[in-house]
């Protein structure tokens, strides 16, 4: 399995940034014809290699296999880069925010992005097992709260969490923001603030998943997560306002880190669609309604928490599976639990 972690490249010397520059932009030229150009030979090799059809763009700097080198020197990582005219490279200092995986480091990448680069580190593991799971951890995702989490063991409820609920208000305050700035024409700012808003949302869905990814490990759960499809179809015939929120959360995000997250340490990951599990009573199973956004309603058993319903309603609807998952080896079917090749995007600081 195989996992690509961003790293900056930090604190760069001014001859070290100069050797990088050249070496950058000299594969560019490279790549529209100017063969003279002095470029480390296996950068050459590389650029040969995979950008056959050049089109007006720029590339990245691949790193062959055999001269990656990435180690620690006190609390620094260092990475080689093999630029013309040095002999060994440049080591070079790369920052991220996770830990990198245990594993061997493979044929990776450094891309510009304005003047900073970034080092797109692509290591190779051997996955780890299946898991066995004895519980469902159902996870409804929503506007109020971006995930509701239910512990399902044998047929109770052991634990919820609600979490995300800063989302909403982050949303609402940089839209308010942006509204605000395009109003006096600062379109520079306004794309600069999507961005930073993004860092914000991502940060706490990182948080939540992590969250969701510890609670599954320690009791032993598979995560049951509500497919996407199923919020969209709730959001219809609600009217435009609510669409609009619904198709801008951040589902599929959270979705996609949950799932790599859970892979990483063997944790069976199912989506269901949870079309119907708004509608449905958790308790008697008849249908209901929601009174409020944040209150289901059953004709017979009165009110419950909406989020909480909705997540019960997964963890039943594959409670039934979960008696015919064998007891070792693989959880559910490898089609359901596809490894997510490239984590979700890690920000730097
Ligand atoms: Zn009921």
């Amino acid at each position: 399995m195989k996992l690509t972690i961003q790293a900056g490249i930090v604190g760069l010397t001014q001859r070290k940034k100069e050797l990088l520059d050249r070496e950058y932009s000299n594969l560019q030229r490279f790549l529209r014809g100017d063969k003279a150009v002095p470029l480390y030979s296996a950068n050459k090799q590389q650029a040969l290699r995979y950008y056959k059809k050049v089109k007006l763009k720029e590339y990245p700097l691949s790193l062959r296999n055999d001269l990656i080198n990435l180690r620690k020197a006190k609390a620094f990582w260092f990475l080689k880069i093999p630029v013309y005219g040095v002999r060994g490279g440049i080591k070079v200092p790369v920052k991220t925010h996770r830990e990198f995986p245990q594993g061997k480091l493979c044929e990776s990448k450094i891309v510009k992005r304005k003047d900073r680069y970034i080092a797109m580190l692509t290591f190779e593991f051997p996955a780890p097992p299946m898991r066995e799971c004895s519980s469902i951890l159902a996870i409804d995702l929503g506007e109020r709260f971006a995930a509701t989490a239910v512990l399902w063991q044998n047929g109770t409820v052991m634990k919820t969490l609600f979490l995300g609920r800063e989302i909403r208000g982050v949303r609402r305050h940089y839209a308010w923001l942006r509204r605000r700035l395009q109003e006096r024409g600062l379109t520079q700012v306004v794309k600069k603030v999507g961005r930073k808003e993004r860092r914000v949302v991502d940060a706490i869905l990182h948080r939540i998943s992590k969250r969701i990814v510890s609670l599954a490990f320690a009791s032993s759960s598979c995560i049951v997560l509500g497919d996407l499809t199923g919020i969209r179809q709730r959001a219809n015939g609600k009217g435009k306002r609510f669409n609009r929120i619904v198709s801008n959360m951040p589902f599929y995000h959270l979705t996609k880190m949950v799932e790599y997250k859970a892979m990483l340490v063997g944790i069976p990951v199912i989506t269901t669609s949870e079309s119907y599990t708004s509608q449905t009573c958790h308790v008697c199973g008849c249908e209901g309604k929601r009174k409020t956004q944040g209150l289901f309603l059953c004709p017979h058993c009165g009110e419950y928490n909406a989020d909480l319903n909705g997540a019960v309603n997964i963890a039943k609807k594959f409670e039934r599976w979960l008696g015919y998952m064998p007891l070792h080896g693989a959880a559910c079917e490898p089609a359901l639990n596809q490894p997510m090749l490239e984590a979700p995007s890690e920000r730097m600081g």
